[in-house]
């Protein structure tokens, strides 16, 4: 969410700009039953009104329809040519005009590009919304506390599901559970009302701690995610385990 986010700022600069046309080749990168041809019924001559963003889901509001779109790992967003790029380690900078999955050309000759190698990303034309849970930044500690209570899921897993808050990646919720203290195999329901608290905090900061250094990837564990490594804050031997279908990193000391 935090590259997202990035995105969403480049994304700002269309803004009261009018679409001309829009280039949609790939199929495949079309999602909910989007299709080329609506794209470009709907949007052609709509003109950019807003931007959202929903945990890892960037939304453009146009006059006449939203335009959500997805970045997977891979993906990118360009405007006029330039995006974010210096800030984010997973997406290199060489561009192939074939990787352009999805673009907006605007009246004024500029464009909004999505460019990604691999496809993990995709676009969708008024995207239904109700799967998303909150955005991991605007989650209310007493919300969270509910819904922590109504699951029996791994805390890192429950994290992970984008129906509860939207917006947690891998990374993102290892450093978060690390910097909360709190074990990422513990069930969700079986956290007191202080550890809620401390979870709640804990992932408003380091969302936005992240942010500013720059992405997801910038989090103190980071650099101890290789087998072998030891805790940042304490010097224990890290655990790595799978839980919610992913390599998870926690501490055995600090993390209860
Ligand atoms: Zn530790």
């Amino acid at each position: 969410m935090i590259e997202v986010e990035y995105y969403r700022r480049v994304a700002e600069r269309t803004v009261g700009r009018t679409i001309a046309r829009v280039d949609a080749p790939d199929d495949w990168y079309l999602k909910g039953g989007t299709t080329a041809p609506a794209l470009r019924r709907t949007l052609r001559g709509a003109r950019v009104m807003d931007t959202r963003r929903i945990g890892k889901l960037l939304l453009l509001d146009t006059d006449a329809a939203t335009v959500g779109l997805r970045f997977g790992m891979t993906g990118r967003l360009l405007v006029d040519g330039s995006g974010p790029i210096e800030k984010l380690e997973y997406s290199s900078a060489r561009q192939e005009p074939a990787w352009t999955r999805f673009a907006l050309r605007f009246d004024d000759g500029g464009e909004l590009a999505v460019v990604d190698p691999r496809r993990l990303g995709g676009v969708v034309l008024d995207p239904t919304l109700d799967h998303l849970g909150t955005d991991a930044l605007a989650v209310r500690e007493r919300d969270l506390r509910n819904a922590l209570g109504a699951s029996r899921a791994p805390l890192k897993a429950w994290l992970l599901d984008q129906g509860h808050v939207a917006g947690v990646g891998n990374l993102l919720a290892d450093e978060i559970l690390w910097r909360a203290g709190l074990d990422p195999a513990r069930r969700a329901d079986s956290l007191d009302p202080h550890e809620v608290m401390v979870l709640h905090r804990a992932l408003g900061r380091t969302v936005r701690l992240l942010t500013k250094r720059g992405g997801s990837h910038t989090g103190d564990l980071q650099v101890a995610r290789v087998r072998g490594a030891s805790c940042p804050r304490d010097g224990a031997p890290l655990e790595r385990r799978t839980i919610g279908g992913r390599t998870t990193y926690s501490c055995p000391v600090h993390q209860r």
